[in-house]
């Protein structure tokens, strides 16, 4: 796949532009639509993709789902909860769709994407009218036509190099006026042994530089003053596009445009690179928060996992990251009850998360994925130890972060401002520089402003502070 040109090419995304077109003057077509996002932030775009060209298509978003003339249940197999409970929300749409039988039901992302899903929904869930995979999301606009005109069910899920595509210039509904999303890779070479995402949604494929970097322009004319980049793995940015651009030359190359405020997620720590580092906290517009997930802490369980550090070399990137940006913050994503987990291995888990400081964390107890290779491994973990173990290490987490919160009090930070905070209608809520959210008195006057904070406490997971 190396430095061959993925993109979709331009005449079929005008192709389903035109398509588009066609549906908005269809009589009979749906007029209002709801999308239910379950995920990560990648799937979060993904549904802003989704909405845009419902919007471009003629239909109008609400908030209320059971009076939508077509519901989109946006899906995440990464977990068997999310996986259940995407299926138990549309199973119980469909009472809805008895009273109303001219609601159409949609299903899509990576749960659709999974094999022998498509057979599944076809016996399965008769009342899905709908259902594409994460991978051809950009022929969407045909496949509701399709459903339109032949009112049977659709149902494609992405095969061959439909599999290893790159969208480009699909329209995108963002909801925040302020901040904006940018997807800069698609896929992941990686295949931790517990994750289903290489499988769901293939190898690593870079957008092309010049597509993000008119793209971040375009943003920052419109008024965006943060983008956060997204990737499974945005460290290795570039590698599949003959050495291009790799991430830290594309984030110098996005420094220089201006945007004011420059994120991205998610990290794999063995790709991480000084350079990067130095890039970082030589920038001027990236903020100083790094999501590095690191799993385990015990080197047993990271070979298992098929991570390719150690608990050294991880913790070893925690000291340069804090050497160069004294002001950094870290955050992690945990899983507990990998296979083969014993006490000292977990316990190598809780001194990590001690010695880390880290300022928030995802934890997860494991859960076995069809295909992958840790599904398949014996000592499979019973879930009252993985229970007892997900309970201790919350603790512990939280006693770290409440920590890491009541050292930043006294100190100065900018926060743009999101929304009004849910605790007062008094106040206004935003992130400051390492992503942590602050709590301050303001008002809708507020909105997208970027607000210098002295912080005077901290709660369980946000800070509250006084307007300078
Ligand atoms: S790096 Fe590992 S955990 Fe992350 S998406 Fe790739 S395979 Fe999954």
């Amino acid at each position: 796949m190396r430095g061959k040109d993925l993109r979709v090419p331009i005449e079929e995304i005008e192709r389903q532009r035109e398509i588009m077109r066609l549906v908005r003057e269809t009589d009979d077509r749906p007029q209002t639509y709801h999308i239910v996002t379950y995920g990560c932030q990648m799937n979060v775009q993904d549904s802003q993709k989704i909405a845009g060209m419902l919007e471009e298509m003629g239909l109008s978003y609400t908030d209320e789902r059971e009076s939508a003339d077509f519901v989109i249940f946006n899906t995440c197999c990464v977990r068997d909860n999310a996986e259940r409970r995407a299926l138990g929300n549309v199973t119980w749409l469909n009472e809805i769709k008895k009273k109303n039988p001219k609601l159409l039901i949609g299903v899509c992302g990576c749960m659709i994407q999974q094999p022998q899903m498509a057979d599944r929904i076809l016996r399965q869930y008769p009342f899905i009218d709908l259902a594409f995979g994460t991978q051809n999301l950009y022929r969407f606009p045909e496949l509701l036509r399709q459903l339109l005109s032949s009112r049977s069910r659709v149902v494609s899920v992405a095969q061959g190099d439909e599999f290893d595509s790159v969208p480009e210039g699909l329209p995108i509904r963002r909801v925040r006026h302020e901040q904006a999303f940018m997807t800069i890779m698609y896929g992941c070479n990686n295949f931790c042994t517990y994750c289903v995402v290489p499988l769901v949604r293939g190898r690593e494929r870079s957008r092309k530089a010049d597509m993000i970097l008119s793209e971040a322009q375009e943003l920052k004319n419109d008024g965006v003053r943060e983008v956060m980049l997204l990737g499974q793995n945005v460290n290795s940015y570039g590698k599949d596009l003959n050495g291009e651009m790799s991430f830290p030359s594309l984030l110098r190359a996005l420094d220089d445009t201006g945007i004011e405020r420059i994120r991205f997620m998610t990290s794999h720590p063995k790709d991480l690179s000084q350079e990067l580092i130095d890039v970082m906290a030589a920038g001027k517009h990236i903020m100083p928060h790094v999501h590095l997930p690191v799993q385990s802490g015990s080197d047993r369980i990271l070979t298992a996992m098929n991570r390719h550090y150690t608990r050294a070399q991880y913790m070893g990137i925690i000291a340069r990251l804090r050497t160069a940006m004294p002001e950094v913050g870290i955050s992690t994503d945990i899983i507990v009850g990998f296979p083969g987990e014993t006490d000292e291995d977990f316990e190598d888990t809780l001194s990590l998360v001690r010695e880390a400081r880290f300022d928030s964390a995802f934890t997860f107890v494991y859960s076995p994925r069809a295909g992958t290779k840790a599904a398949e491994m014996d000592c499979q973990i019973p879930p009252e130890i993985s229970k007892a173990r997900i309970e201790a290490l919350i603790a512990l987490q939280e006693e770290m972060t409440g920590r890491a919160l009541e050292s930043m009090i006294g100190k100065t930070v900018t926060v743009l401002v999101e929304g009004l905070s849910k605790r007062s209608e008094n106040q206004v809520m935003g992130k400051c520089e390492r992503g942590i959210t602050v709590h301050f008195d303001g008002g809708e006057s507020d909105m997208g402003s970027m607000i210098p904070v002295k912080i005077t406490a901290s709660r369980t997971n946000s800070l509250c502070g006084e307007r300078i």
